[in-house]
């Protein structure tokens, strides 16, 4: 179920900074952080793969090197800034870029798919101070609506930075309608399909199917 063979790995996952990709791909592969299988994203959406960011996470150095990573590739990431972030993995990254940047975490709860909501666990939302929205993987951006509603300008959002975008031109034309910068280390070259034999081929071999939630 963990896709670790690096051939494999350099099909399934891209990277848009040249630099990083061997290291990305071979942390992805020593830790297992890509599954195999047949995962609901959501009732609309079925996927033949999917990135568990908690492989990393749980490990402070390969995280730390992440949010570096990060860093380099979007500065404006590292402004002085509330970080805010849902409960689920994002955590392990949005504390490591708190770690390195000095800036205070704000953590919001997540509803029962995981999905952020407008309510937070810990932490809190500087009035003075702009946010920015760090999330480990990021199907199409919609569902960090929330986060980005405790602000009600985009003019006090440094912009969204993730591990992982899944739909990559999607992400990119919400973050562009929103007027937000953003960044991301890899993306996925798997397809989204919508849930049926027809289209899904999980569905069609009959693959026990994985909610994607259980993972993030
Ligand atoms: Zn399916």
């Amino acid at each position: 179920m963990q896709v670790t063979d690096a051939r494999r790995l350099r099909q399934l996952i891209v990277s848009p900074h040249e630099s990083h990709s061997d290291r990305l791909l071979e942390i992805i592969g020593q830790t297992g952080t890509l599954l195999e299988g047949h995962f609901e994203l959501d009732a609309a959406r079925h996927a033949p793969y999917f990135i568990r960011f908690s492989q990393i996470g749980w490990k402070h150095g390969l995280v730390d090197e992440v949010a570096g990573f990060l860093l380099g590739a979007a500065s404006f990431a590292a402004a002085p800034a509330t970080i805010v972030c849902a409960e689920t993995s994002a955590i392990f990254l949005a504390r490591a870029l708190g770690r390195k940047t000095g800036n205070p975490v704000a953590v919001a709860a997540a509803d029962a798919n995981r999905q952020p909501t407008g309510t937070l666990r810990t932490g809190k939302i500087a009035p003075d101070k702009p946010i920015l929205v760090v999330s480990d993987v990021i199907t199409t951006g919609r569902s960090l609506l929330p986060l980005l509603s405790f602000k009600s300008s985009p003019k006090d959002i440094l912009g969204i930075v993730s591990f992982a975008v899944l739909a990559a031109p999607r992400f990119e034309r919400f973050a562009r309608a929103h007027h937000l910068p953003s960044a991301w280390l890899i993306a996925a070259t798997w397809q989204i399909h919508p849930p049926s034999e027809r289209e899904c081929p999980g569905c069609a071999a009959g693959i026990p199917i994985l909610p994607a939630s259980e993972f993030s």
